[in-house]
């Protein structure tokens, strides 16, 4: 279709320089057969010459006309409906008058008889390459009429002044003079054939190379785009990463600074001590967690390319590592799943993180005598995974972003000061990974759920 539209934008943009090509011949033909005429001994052809001079001109208003309308109108099939048979009017047209101004300028005596040559040029240009031959062959036919009707005397001759013999009946002459004329007229069209051809194949590549080039520009201002969202996404990380760091390294500095330099009784070096050492666990916590982000964040396995596992075996594994501390904790650990649950593809130790985080900050943000709920379930496409506690909750404000990497809300931070605020990006980052989604409600004071889902890889 392109193509289509294409061709019929190029076919109108060429009909309108063969009218402008036309005012120019018939400019040419009216000045120079002017000036023959006055220069050579007057003719009777002198009158007709000029009638089919102000014809040419007089049609050439006419399809100047015709094609501004043509012009206004919509692209598409109907134009190039009309352009084609409008060009092979102009063609035919274009070759009769020829012929007759071939006939008033002395029929075979005539030089104009060479003007076919453009004819046959245009018609390549204009149309397919293939259409110049039947140019040639009409304007041979024209040519053979005209020379045939005179020479048998069918028609006037009108002879050409500038020579002194009478050809027009010298058969000899006629044969080879029409043999010429056939073989120069079929050989130029076979030139312009091959030629345009040609030109047009590289018009197409040229086209076809150019609209690549568009689309290959395109994608990388795309690709351009994100790699910057990337890049200033790993800054603000990295700022946030420092930040974090900082605080840590700073308390355990001061502290051995404390200690060093025996400003503190024993007694309290011990304590400022004792202090360091929990940072520095907290700080080893904070560096864990960082290690566990950067994994998912490089992973490189994608969803289809793992091996199949059981949620629920993951689940297991974690509740019997953590129901010691629930019970330290005085809370009440429920896990709940149902039978026969269909696997998903991911990597075990990743699901593991996920669950280890989700029920560590449900026991840590819930009091002692409170409860701790898992569950997991299947539908027909997901395996949803679930853990409620009756804690501290999170407020609306905080809810839009505890997904966020280092955020913790206030209540969060009175309740446990302890946290590195990265736990819940990593949950997130791997269920999404692995072609799932989570989500969390929750009101201050009553407890919050966390549900995610993970798609059955059955
Ligand atoms: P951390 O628990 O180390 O602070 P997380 O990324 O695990 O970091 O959680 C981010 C924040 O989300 C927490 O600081 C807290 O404000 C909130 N949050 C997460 N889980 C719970 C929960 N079960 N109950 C209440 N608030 C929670």
């Amino acid at each position: 279709m392109a193509d289509r539209l294409s061709f019929d934008s190029e076919l109108i943009a060429r009909i309108g320089w063969l009218i402008k090509l036309r005012w120019l011949a018939v400019t040419g033909t009216a000045v120079g057969g002017g000036v023959a005429f006055l220069l050579l001994p007057p003719t009777a052809a002198s009158l007709p010459f000029f009638a089919v001079t102000a014809g040419i001109a007089l049609y050439n208003l006419v399809f100047a006309l015709y094609f501004r309308a043509l012009k206004r109108g919509p692209a598409g099939r109907l134009r190039l409906h009309q352009a084609i048979p409008f060009a092979y009017l102009q063609i035919a047209l274009d070759l009769l008058a020829l012929a007759a101004l071939v006939h008033f300028t002395g029929g075979v005596e005539s030089p104009m008889a060479l003007f076919f040559v453009f004819h046959v040029i245009i018609a390549s240009i204009l149309l397919q390459p293939g259409v110049s031959y039947f140019v040639a062959a009409l304007a041979v036919g024209l040519l053979c009429a005209v020379v045939g009707l005179e020479y048998g005397g069918l028609i006037r001759h009108y002879h050409m002044a500038l020579l002194h013999v009478e050809l027009y009946r010298e058969t000899l002459y006629l044969v080879v003079y029409l043999g010429w004329m056939t073989i120069t007229l079929v050989l130029v069209a076979y030139l312009t054939t091959s030629i345009a051809a040609r030109l047009r194949v590289r018009d197409r590549e040229l086209v076809e190379s150019n609209s690549t080039c568009q689309l290959r520009t395109q994608e990388l201002a795309e690709l351009n785009a994100q790699l910057q969202q990337i890049d200033a996404e790993r800054t603000r990380f990295m700022v946030l990463v420092t930040h974090e760091l900082r605080a840590p390294i700073n308390t355990i500095y001061s502290a051995l600074e404390l200690a060093l330099g025996g400003y503190a009784s024993p007694e309290k070096t011990r304590a400022v001590l004792e202090r360091a050492q929990k940072r520095a666990s907290e700080l080893l916590d904070l560096i864990r967690d960082l290690l566990d982000l950067a994994h998912i964040r490089e992973q490189t396995i994608r969803p289809e390319e793992a091996t199949p596992i059981q949620v629920a075996d993951v689940l297991r594994e974690v509740v019997e590592f953590m129901a010691v501390e629930a019970q330290s904790k005085g809370l009440t650990l429920e896990v709940e799943v149902e039978p026969a649950l269909a696997p998903v593809r991911a990597l075990p130790e990743q699901i593991k993180l996920v669950w280890t985080n989700l029920l560590s900050n449900a026991l840590k943000y819930t009091a002692p005598g409170g409860r701790v709920r898992i569950s997991l379930r299947q539908d027909a496409r997901w395996i949803i995974g679930e853990v409620s506690d009756t804690g501290i909750g999170i407020a609306p404000e905080d809810l839009p972003h505890v997904f966020d990497e280092f955020y913790r809300a206030s209540n969060a931070r009175r309740s446990s000061p302890h946290g590195t605020g990265v736990g819940l990006a990593i949950v997130q980052r791997t269920i999404e990974h692995w072609g799932g989604t989570i989500r969390v409600e929750s009101e201050v004071g009553r407890g919050s759920r966390f549900v995610f889902s993970l798609p059955r890889a059955d």
